[in-house]
């Protein structure tokens, strides 16, 4: 199985985490995505709650 690598367009294998190519890095999944995005709106609430 190949995946196309979103930042160079080279085919590559499936497995790869990192485009052999250009280096691009593949998220594994969306939990880091969404991991971070978790991490951000609790340090913005934070902020929020130490200011009022
Ligand atoms: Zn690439």
């Amino acid at each position: 199985m190949k995946k196309k690598c979103p930042s160079c367009a080279m085919m590559i294998e499936k497995d790869a985490q990192v485009c052999p190519i250009c280096q691009y890095e593949f998220p594994s999944s969306g939990y880091q995505k969404n991991l971070k995005w978790i991490a951000i709106l609790l340090a913005v609430l934070f902020l929020l709650v130490i200011l009022l």
